[in-house]
Parts: structure tokens; C-alpha cells; sequence
């Protein structure tokens, strides 16, 4: 069919996510057609330099034939059964020892979603379960972040902080209360990152102590908060949120479904920050999103009260550890693992890109620039010195957005914030490139700007 049909047929039926229906149908959409390594195609011919591997999940990059090979064979074998009612088969089994092999010591079961929205619909009712055998039901609270994204079911919005969101989508589910964010760029220039990071913890305990100690339940978030703007907190941030939450014996739930296999040159982000989690939600890199895969990693002292005192736990999905979808991710760990990805990325690819990403801070639309393993971020501001922000009717971040794609370069913006988070297979040439084009798309954004 001729993209020019098929762009038809999409503004005519398709109703895309995260979309404005009306807009896209009138423009029409940008149709990929295929992809290898680190770029995709479209259907006008052009080459493009995926830089946020897709949605935050292709890891191994595009074109892995162990994947396919991983995904027929399994389809040949058993292509569907679930895991209700005391069955399983061979790729659940075997994905669950993996992955608890992979995660800190203290975690050794899973339970097995269909994306990272069914994974934090399970962290919610998991949550509420364990306290409610724990003989303290009004451990109720779940506090998260503003700006957080936690998916897109109604649990996971609830759980996110995502404020267009919320506005769309109430009622929302209750007993979820949001604190500010570690944005020290964009919320916390009055102070030292130090003291910002701290002054967030203490922004926890306060709504801690003001819903009451012992009706707080959990908290969640990122390590590094992604599509919130790919926000790395200050150095103080973690060690101080961890000594609150020990201090009113409140569950850490660290959602992982984007840092977790290898984003930040780790196996999960908790481990950068040296967290750990009762309960981490993973989807995405799993299977390097070669198909829809999502889980929770459940730790020893949650798993423990659910399995002795919990009896039946009323909850499951159709897809829970599909059986294609966990042989290939199975097989894209043990490429991991083989192939030595997540240690590359620790101490190769990413101080690579971060030193070649640092060159953009010299830039005159550029006010911050911030990397971690292999994901990255940069501020763009109207005015370097004070580094003030652009009138927000200008969308600047979505003009260099656009720029970079017609380039070349998938880039996302999130308000003036840049991101990037590539295949974790990516070259040092491949790295120069997305450099480059980052950079000539920043020229082409202040010219339009000026
Ligand atoms: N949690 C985080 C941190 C995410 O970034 C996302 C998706 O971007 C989700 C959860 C939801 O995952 P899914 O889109 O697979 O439902």
C-alpha cells in the first residue's frame, strides 16, 4: 500500500496514545516502516538515528535475530498458555530464576505483568495487601512525586504525578498524595543541588507526618525520573529519602521500567543509587520491547507475608508471563549477559557520552546539560547567563524536537527539556553522530528562535 493510503487510513481510524487526535489526523502521521541497529526507516526513505530506542526500551537495538529466532520457536512449541490456577511452563520458570539471579540478593520472586502500567496496578494492590496482613489496613498512603510518570491505566496515572493527566482522568484513585520533585534545574536554583536534594527528602516527611505515620504505606519512584524529564537527583537525595522511610517503616517502591537492564550502567537503577526496593516494577528493556513483557520484583520481606499469610491473591492477567513474550525476554538477557551490555555501558558507552554530550553545554540555547549511563537530558533557555526559560507559547523544546526528527534524530522533548536514552548497543561513531545532529539542531532551533 502507498504511505500516502496508509498515512489516509491512519488519520481516518487509528487514535493514537499521548496524541491530539484532531491535529495528528490533519498532519498525518510519520510512518516507520523498519529499523536495524540503531536507526529506523520511514516510508519516505529517510534514515533516522533512534535516540530514545524507541519508547526507553529497544536496549539491544534493532534487528536481533536471536530475538526472532527466540519468539518462532517458542511460538512453535507453546504459544499460549497462562500461569492461573497452578500451571506454568518453561520460559515463566526460567525467566523468573533469571531475573531473580539479576536482581539484589534480597529479592528472589517476581510476578509476571503485561506492561509497566499492569506492573504498578499490581505494586498498588500488593502494597495494601502486605500491610493489611501486616494488622495495619490504615497503612493506606502511597506517596509519590509530582511530575512522575507510572503509566497510563488509571492505578498507574494515580501513581504518576503527571498533572495534564490528572486533569483528563478523575476521579482518581484514592490515598495516592504527591511531593515535589528532585529537579534541582528546574525547581531548586535557589539552593545548592546538596541542600535542594535534602530540602526534597524533607518535603517527604512533612506529608509523612501531615497524613499521619502510621497511615503512609509506600513510596515510589524513579531512580532517575524519565519521562519526566530525565531528572537525575542531587547526590543527597537518595540516602536521605532512604533514612526517612526507614525511620516510619514505609515500603520503597523503585519503578525500574526504564532504568532498569542497563540504562544507567546497572542491571536496575537501584543499584546505582544503592537502594533497596520491596517492590520493583520492570516492563520495557525486559525484552528490549520486542514484545510486551512487564513484571514485579517482589522482595524477600513482602513475598515472605504474601506467600505465608496471604492465601489466594486475586490478581493475574491473561498475558502474566506470556509464553513468547518471556522466551524472548529470556533470550535478550542471556545476549545481555553474553555480550557484556550492561557493563559497557557502565564503564564505556556512557562516560563516553557523557563526555561528548558535556560539549553541548557550551551551546548558546543550552543552560544544563546532565547524563547518567546512557541517558541524557539538556535544558534549553532563552538566555544563558540567567538562564531564564522561554515563553512557554514559543514550545521550544517541541520546534527542536521537530527539527532534530526532519534531521535525522529522534530526540523527545518534554517542555524545553531535551532527552535522549539510545540502544544500549550504540557506537562510539554512532555517539559522535547523535552529537552532531543534537547540535546542529540546536543551531537551527536559535536561529528560528531568534
Ligand atoms: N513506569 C515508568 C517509569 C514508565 O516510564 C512507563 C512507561 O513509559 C510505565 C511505568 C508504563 O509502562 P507501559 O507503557 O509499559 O504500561
Amino acid at each position: 500500500m502507498h504511505s500516502s493510503d496508509l498515512r489516509a487510513l491512519d488519520s481516518a481510524h487509528h487514535l493514537h496514545p499521548f496524541t491530539d487526535f484532531k491535529a495528528l489526523g490533519e498532519e498525518g502521521s510519520r510512518i516507520v516502516t523498519h529499523a536495524e541497529g540503531v536507526y529506523i526507516h520511514d516510508s519516505e526513505g529517510h534514515r533516522i538515528l533512534d535516540g530514545m530506542a524507541g519508547l526507553w526500551c529497544v536496549n539491544l537495538g534493532y534487528g536481533r535475530a536471536e530475538l526472532v529466532e527466540a519468539a518462532t520457536a517458542q511460538l512453535h512449541e507453546l504459544p499460549y498458555y497462562n500461569n492461573f490456577f497452578k500451571t506454568t511452563h518453561p520460559p515463566a520458570v526460567k525467566l523468573a530464576e533469571k531475573l531473580c539471579q539479576l536482581a539484589p540478593a534480597h529479592i528472589n520472586h517476581v510476578f509476571f505483568t503485561g506492561s509497566g502500567s499492569e506492573a504498578n496496578d499490581t505494586v498498588l494492590r500488593m502494597v495494601r495487601r502486605y500491610w493489611a496482613l501486616k494488622g495495619k489496613p490504615d497503612k493506606q498512603w502511597i506517596i509519590s512525586r509530582e511530575n512522575a510518570y507510572h503509566g497510563s491505566t488509571v492505578a498507574g496515572m494515580s501513581l504518576g504525578g503527571m498533572a495534564p493527566m490528572h486533569a483528563q482522568g478523575g476521579p482518581l484513585v484514592p490515598a495516592i498524595s504527591h511531593v515535589r520533585q528532585p529537579y534541582w534545574f528546574g525547581e531548586g536554583r535557589d539552593q545548592s543541588p546538596e541542600a535542594f536534594g535534602r530540602t526534597c527528602a524533607e518535603a517527604i516527611e512533612a506529608r509523612i507526618l501531615e497524613l499521619g505515620e502510621d497511615n503512609v504505606a509506600a513510596f515510589i519512584a524513579e531512580p532517575v525520573q524519565g519521562a519526566g524529564g530525565a531528572i537525575m537527583p542531587p547526590a543527597s537525595y537518595w540516602p536521605a529519602v532512604k533514612e526517612v522511610l526507614a525511620k516510619y517503616d514505609i515500603l520503597l517502591v523503585v519503578d525500574e521500567v526504564i532504568c532498569g537492564f542497563g540504562r544507567l550502567g546497572e542491571w536496575f537503577g537501584s543499584q546505582h543509587y544503592d537502594l533497596e526496593p520491596d517492590l520493583m516494577p520492570i516492563a520495557k528493556g525486559l525484552s528490549s520491547g520486542y514484545l510486551p513483557i512487564g513484571g514485579v520484583l517482589v522482595g524477600d520481606r513482602v513475598a515472605e507475608t504474601l506467600i505465608e499469610e496471604g492465601g489466594e491473591f486475586f490478581h493475574g492477567f491473561t498475558y502474566s508471563g506470556h509464553p513468547v513474550c518471556a522466551a524472548v525476554a529470556l533470550k535478550n538477557l542471556e545476549i545481555m549477559q553474553a555480550e557484556g551490555v550492561v557493563e559497557r555501558v557502565r564503564d564505556d558507552l556512557g562516560p563516553y557520552l557523557a563526555e561528548r554530550w558535556m560539549s553541548l553545554a557550551e551551546h548558546p540555547l543550552v543552560g544544563e546539560v546532565r547524563s547518567l549511563g546512557l541517558m541524557g537530558a539538556l535544558e534549553l533557555v532563552a538566555d544563558k547567563t540567567s538562564r531564564a526559560r522561554f515563553d512557554k507559547r514559543l514550545a521550544a523544546g517541541n520546534l527542536c524536537r521537530d527539527i532534530c526528527f526532519a534531521s535525522g534524530l529522534v530526540m523527545r522533548s518534554v517542555g524545553d527539556t531535551m532527552i535522549i536514552a539510545p540502544p544500549l548497543t550504540i557506537t562510539h561513531h554512532e555517539i559522535d553522530e547523535l552529537v552532531s545532529l543534537a547540535r546542529r539542531a540546536l543551531d537551527e532551533t536559535a536561529a528560528r528562535l531568534a
